[in-house]
């Protein structure tokens, strides 16, 4: 070996070795968050859980698939939403057992909050005088919470409450498994994004063992629209535009849109990604009327481009690749400021409009 080639070989080792004892600091920091969960459940008895305002499929899964476990194991447990279960995700076990209420009803040992950016999220003005424990993989997450047990390199909450099955040596039975199949395939993008990785599969593979059906999940999910939502998909996508890049591309929905199609709010769900299928572009957005002046941002993107910047940029948050914030304003200046941060995320310098 040369001089010079054992100097590269020493300084490899010592990048190997950092990045190494990174990797293990950060195993070693997760296992003690989900030890403080598992302790907790342990000593203590009545627990209630939530997730944001407008459930999805992670947030209502992961929800629904741990109080199956807490169930298991003999303990009080009550699912607790400000909003209704979306059509969608009634296949989900025990979805009718959820409560919809505006606020919390009761006292308990502790309230889980699923993917929740902060205590506000859930739309439960009490939630704030509860033990809570924010469960979440958003890297956008502040520790609000008494426990705090985020992990940014889960596709889904779902792959952190299946460790915390195994962590509580809690069977995997039918209904956890396709609860915690629905989490992982909702925030994958049916394992298209990038967040899919081995362990994603790794899970969903155990969970067909355990007797989930993709298909029937599948169908329930993604075949079984209302004829209104198909009808303001082709409306929305008719307003596509994209920027003199090619690069950026956006879909527009106005409250009048809606009406035309006969659609609700939920119906709007998943328009987004559809500005992504084209080729060239790398990042995007959706515009969806709330209200004269007031507009819900969705924003993905492919790749390395981070969009969750863009959103922090105006109070919202989310993941590199799926974002989402509430904007006021006049709609060309709104539309302007979004193009212009989605520029930037895609590396361009700004583009003058
Ligand atoms: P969507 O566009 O589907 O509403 O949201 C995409 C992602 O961004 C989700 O992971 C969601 O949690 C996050 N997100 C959307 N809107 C907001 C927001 O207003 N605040 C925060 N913190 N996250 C958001
Ligand atoms: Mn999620």
């Amino acid at each position: 070996m040369t001089h010079h080639s054992v100097h590269r070989t020493l300084r490899l080792l010592a990048t190997q070795t950092s990045s190494c004892s990174r990797v293990l600091r950060r195993a070693r920091l997760l296992h003690s968050m989900l030890s403080e969960v598992v302790e907790l459940i342990d000593k203590k008895n009545k627990f209630m859980i939530t997730s944001h305002i407008r459930p999805d499929g992670d947030g209502l899964g992961s929800g629904l698939a741990l109080y199956w476990m807490l169930k298991s194991l003999g303990k009080e447990a009550t699912v607790l939403l400000r909003d209704e279960v979306p059509p969608a995700y009634t296949v989900l076990p025990a979805s009718d057992l959820v409560v919809v209420a505006p606020d919390i009803d009761g006292e308990y040992d502790a309230a889980f909050l699923m993917e929740c950016s902060d205590v506000e999220r859930p739309g439960l003005p009490s939630l704030k005088e509860q033990f809570v424990v924010n469960i979440d993989h958003h890297s956008t997450t502040r520790p609000f919470g008494n426990i705090n047990w985020v992990d940014s390199t889960a596709a889904a909450v779902g792959e952190m409450i299946y460790n915390l099955c195994k962590a509580l040596g809690v069977e995997v039975t039918k209904e956890i498994a396709e609860c915690i199949y629905t989490a992982l395939l909702t925030d994958t993008g049916s394992f298209h994004f990038s967040n899919t990785t081995e362990r994603t599969l790794k899970i969903a593979s155990e969970l067909v063992r355990r007797g989930v059906e993709p298909a029937r999940i599948s169908q329930a999910l993604f075949y079984s629209y209302p004829f209104a939502k198909v009808r303001l998909l082709g409306l929305a996508l008719s307003t596509i535009e994209r920027d003199e890049t090619g690069l950026i591309a956006w879909i527009t929905m106005s409250r009048e849109t809606m009406s035309e199609a006969g659609a609700s709010d939920d119906d709007a769900d998943g328009i987004v990604n559809h500005a992504l299928s084209i080729g060239d572009v790398k990042a995007v957005a959706f515009f969806k009327e709330l209200s004269p002046g007031v507009y819900r941002v969705s924003l993905r993107s492919k790749g390395k481009n981070n969009v969750a910047k863009v959103a922090e940029s105006f109070g919202g948050g989310g993941h590199r690749n799926a974002a989402g914030c509430r904007i006021e304003g006049e709609f060309e200046d709104v539309k302007r400021r979004v193009v212009t941060g989605l520029q930037a995320a895609v590396g361009l310098a700004p583009v003058s409009a």
